[in-house]
C-alpha cells in the first residue's frame, strides 16, 4: 500500500520487493538503448519492471522517459544516457532503415502472417548495417510472447558477465548462431537460435501457414484468482472474450505493480474491480468477484453456486491454493472446460494443465501426479524454507520478474483462447495435444542440466513448453482408476522427457 507516512525510498524500495531478491544492484549502470517503434519501448517497460534504471534513447523512443515515469512514479534514480554507453540495444522493425547503432543490437522483426514462424530476433554487433529480412504488410499482430522472449534475450545480454548472469543465457544466442527464431505454426512455443543465413533459409523452407487469422469475439471467463498469472492472462484475453468474471480476495499492493497488472492509481483498490473497469475498455463485459474460495463444505458449495449463476464457458484457475482441486472437481461436474496455472519457484518452471470440459483427463488425473523427469536445483527460498511439513499444491511467496510469470500467463491466456473454439476450429497444436491426451504442460524461463547431463523437465533451452499427459502419470497400478473423472490410468512410462509438438528439422 501507499502509505504517506512511509517516506519516498520506502515505496521506492516496496515497489521492487518481489524482484529485488533476483537481481540486487546487478543491473545499476547497465545501461539499456532503445530504438524504434512501440515493441521496443514495451520491452524496456518489461525490464525497467525487473529493475533496470538506466537507457539511452534512440530514434523512435523519444516518449519512453515519460512511459517509465507513468509506469513507476517512485523511482526518482531514472538515468539516460547516449546510445555509445549503452551495453546493448534493443530495437524492432520500426528502427529508421540504414541505421548503424553504436552498441550491439537485438531486434526483433515479425514475419508476415503466412509464414509458420512468426517471429525474428536478430543479435546485430555495433556499427553493423541492418541485415535485410522480409517485411510485409500482411504482419502478424506482434505476440506479446515474442516481445517478451526478446525481454529475456535482453536481460540475459544486460547481466552478461556478471555474478546474475543466467547459466543459459548462452544456449540461444552464442556465437556462430546470432538469430533466435520463435513461435511456430505447429507448435507457438518453438524457440531455436540459428545462424543468420541458416535462419534465412530455415524461413524460406517452411510452408506457407493460414492459422494465424484473427480470432472473433466468444465466450464467457471466469478468472479465479488476480494476481501475476490471472490479471496478465485476463488483460490478453479481454479484446476476444465476450464477458469476463473477476475474481479475487486481495486489494492492489504496491509490490504488485512490478509483476501484475496493475497500474500505479489501482494501488490499495480491490484487484478484480479495479482490473473490471479496465479492461471494459476492450468491448468485453467485465464484472467483479471480491471472493476467496476455499475447500470447505460450504466453500464448494458456493463456488457451485457462482458456476449455476454465471455459467462460464471456460474457467481460468491461477490462486496458486489446494482449494484448486475442489474448484476443479466443479468444473469438471458440469463440463465446464478449465485450465488452471502456476509457476514453480521463482517462475523458473511453470505448469498448465488443460481440461476440455467433461473429455480427456481431469485435473485430479494430472496435478502432481505426473513424473515430469529431473527436477531443478533448488532456489534459495526453497533452502531457506525447507519443511517436511510444506504441503503439495500450496504456492510459496517466491520472487519472480513480470518476464518470467508473464511468460505463463501468456501461455495460458493463448490455450483458454484456443480451448474456447468449438473442436472443429481449434488450432492443430490444442487439438493434437487433447488427441494424444498430453494436457499437462510445462513451460520454461530457465534451462539447467543436473549432474548426470540431464536437462530438468527435458527441457534444454529457455521459452520452450513441453507436454505430458496420462501415459506419465506415476505408479500407476493396473486397472487404477481416477476417482474423479472415473478415467482409468495408463501403465507409467517414464519418457524422462516431455515432447514437443515438431516443427519441422
Ligand atoms: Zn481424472
Amino acid at each position: 500500500m501507499v502509505d504517506p507516512i512511509l517516506d519516498a525510498n520506502q515505496n521506492r524500495d516496496a515497489y521492487y520487493k518481489r524482484v529485488a531478491p533476483l537481481y540486487g544492484p546487478a543491473f545499476d549502470n547497465k545501461v539499456l538503448g532503445v530504438c524504434g517503434g512501440e515493441s521496443a519501448l514495451e520491452t524496456a517497460l518489461l525490464l525497467a519492471r525487473c529493475g533496470v534504471r538506466s537507457f539511452a534513447i534512440g530514434p523512435g523512443a523519444e516518449a519512453l522517459p515519460e512511459l517509465l515515469r507513468a509506469q513507476n512514479p517512485w523511482e526518482d534514480r531514472w538515468n539516460f544516457e547516449t546510445l555509445e554507453k549503452a551495453r546493448i540495444v534493443v530495437a524492432d522493425s520500426e528502427a529508421p532503415v540504414g541505421f548503424r547503432s553504436p552498441a550491439p543490437v537485438l531486434r526483433l522483426t515479425i514475419l508476415p502472417a503466412n509464414r509458420a514462424v512468426r517471429a525474428r530476433i536478430d543479435a546485430i554487433p555495433a556499427y553493423e548495417a541492418w541485415p535485410t529480412v522480409e517485411r510485409a504488410e500482411n504482419e502478424e499482430p506482434v505476440s506479446p510472447e515474442a516481445i517478451n522472449r526478446l525481454a529475456a534475450l535482453t536481460r540475459a545480454e544486460l547481466l552478461r558477465g556478471s555474478p546474475h548472469e543466467p547459466a543459459e543465457a548462452r544456449l540461444l544466442l552464442c556465437s556462430p548462431r546470432t538469430s533466435v527464431l520463435f513461435g511456430h505454426a505447429r507448435w507457438p512455443w518453438w524457440i531455436r537460435g540459428f545462424e543468420r543465413e541458416a535462419a534465412d533459409d530455415w524461413i524460406k523452407a517452411q510452408p506457407a501457414d493460414e492459422s494465424g487469422k484473427p480470432v472473433s469475439r466468444r465466450g464467457r471467463v471466469l478468472v479465479v484468482g488476480c494476481g501475476s498469472l490471472g490479471s496478465i492472462a485476463a488483460e490478453s484475453l479481454a479484446p476476444y472474450v465476450e464477458a469476463l468474471i473477476l475474481s479475487d480476495p486481495e486489494r492492489v499492493d504496491l509490490e504488485n505493480l512490478v509483476r501484475q497488472a496493475y497500474e500505479p492509481n489501482e494501488v490499495g483498490r480491490w484487484k478484480a474491480e479495479a482490473l473490471a473497469e479496465r479492461l471494459a475498455r476492450y468491448g468485453a463485459h467485465t464484472q467483479a468477484l471480491m471472493r476467496a474460495e476455499e475447500d470447505t463444505p460450504d466453500g464448494i458449495r458456493k463456488f457451485g453456486d457462482l458456476l449455476d449463476r454465471f455459467r462460464p464457458d471456460l474457467a481460468i484457475l491461477t490462486t496458486g491454493t489446494g482449494a484448486e482441486y475442489a474448484m476443479a472437481v466443479a468444473l469438471r461436474k458440469r463440463g465446464i472446460r478449465h485450465v488452471a496455472a502456476r509457476c514453480y519457484a521463482r517462475a523458473r518452471f511453470f505448469e498448465l494443465i488443460l481440461v476440455d470440459g467433461a473429455n480427456g483427463p481431469c485435473f485430479h488425473c494430472l496435478r502432481e501426479q505426473v513424473h515430469t523427469g529431473p527436477a531443478p536445483s533448488l532456489t534459495p527460498e526453497q533452502h531457506a524454507r525447507y519443511d517436511p511439513t510444506w504441503r503439495p499444491g500450496e504456492l510459496n511467496a517466491e520472487p519472480a520478474t513480470v518476464l518470467d510469470s508473464g511468460y505463463c500467463a501468456q501461455a495460458l491466456a493463448r490455450a483458454g483462447l484456443e480451448l474456447l473454439k468449438p473442436p472443429s476450429e481449434r488450432a492443430p497444436w490444442l487439438s493434437e495435444t487433447l488427441g494424444q491426451e498430453r494436457t499437462c504442460w510445462l513451460g520454461a524461463n530457465h534451462a539447467e542440466r543436473d549432474v548426470r547431463g540431464h536437462w530438468a523437465y527435458g527441457i534444454d533451452c529457455p521459452g520452450k513448453l513441453v507436454t505430458f499427459g496420462v501415459e506419465d502419470i506415476v505408479g500407476a497400478a493396473p486397472g487404477e482408476r481416477c476417482s474423479v473423472c472415473g478415467r482409468e490410468w495408463l501403465p507409467e512410462k517414464r519418457s524422462d522427457s516431455g515432447k514437443e509438438l515438431a516443427a519441422g528439422a
